[in-house]
């Protein structure tokens, strides 16, 4: 079973929600983690079962970056906010730059998201 990372900062919340509930029977053959707020949102508004990291401000973007670095996470949906600042911007930074370090397949936005979960 692969391991799927899904993150989305707080306007693009939504966004994520319609594309997990979109694409919910392919996703429910991956083990799937999330940031707190986005994995709670998901768990309480489609019952889908999310291993939850901290909230990304709190340290989730780090984790699932160690995630990958480790070798336990094979793909990230990372719907980031390209128009709003963010207090934790390095670890978002962090975590794009360790998917492309171990070449871990990673979705930036819908349109690419929806390319992804084809061929993962
Ligand atoms: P959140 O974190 O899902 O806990 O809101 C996402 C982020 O801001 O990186």
């Amino acid at each position: 079973m692969k391991h799927l990372a899904l993150i989305a900062h707080d306007n693009l919340k939504s966004s994520m929600i319609e594309w997990v509930r979109t694409h919910k029977e392919k996703l429910s053959q991956y083990h799937l983690y999330a940031t707190g707020t986005t994995g709670k949102r998901i768990e309480e508004e489609l019952q889908i079962q999310v291993t939850k990291f901290k909230s990304g401000p709190l340290g989730g973007d780090q984790q699932i970056g160690a995630g990958i670095a480790e070798g336990k996470i094979d793909g990230v949906i990372f719907f980031w906010d390209p128009l709003a600042p963010h207090p934790h911007d390095v670890d978002v930074k962090a975590l794009l730059r360790i998917a492309v370090v171990y070449d871990v397949p990673l979705a930036c936005n819908k349109a690419t998201a929806d390319l992804l979960i084809h061929q993962f």
